[in-house]
């Protein structure tokens, strides 16, 4: 499957990678909007939050659990926030699942 971030989890596209075992990954976003700006996938190829269903529940459960880890690793004790953003009008700009961890300055709520 031609999809960019299959690519980058079966490491055939270089990345940062801050984490990985055998069902997730999570590195550095290229455009980081945010001092901290990571990207956490699944390996498995989900399109978007709004396919999420009973079979993946489970695997996206334990995504949120990597990314409070890896959020300790990273020192963001101050906080941080968690973004998928899905489809056109959400701005999602690559068709593989992933969750946004913004950290390292206050961000401005409600987003754009
Ligand atoms: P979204 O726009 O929500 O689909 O998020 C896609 C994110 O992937 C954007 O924040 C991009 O900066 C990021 N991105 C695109 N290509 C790469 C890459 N090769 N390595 C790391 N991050 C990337």
């Amino acid at each position: 499957m031609d999809c960019l971030f299959c690519k980058i989890a079966a490491g055939e596209i270089p990345s940062t990678k801050v984490y990985e075992d055998e069902r997730v990954v999570v590195f550095r976003d290229i455009a980081p909007a945010a001092p901290v700006h990571l990207l956490a996938i699944p390996r498995q190829h989900i399109e978007s939050a709004a396919v999420i269903d009973e079979q993946t529940a489970e695997l996206v459960g334990y995504i949120f659990t990597v990314i409070a880890r890896v959020a300790r690793n990273e020192g963001l004790e101050n906080g941080f926030r968690i973004v998928s953003n899905i489809g056109k009008d959400g701005g999602q700009t690559v068709p593989h699942l992933h969750f946004h961890i913004l950290a390292g300055r206050e961000l401005a709520w409600p987003a754009g």
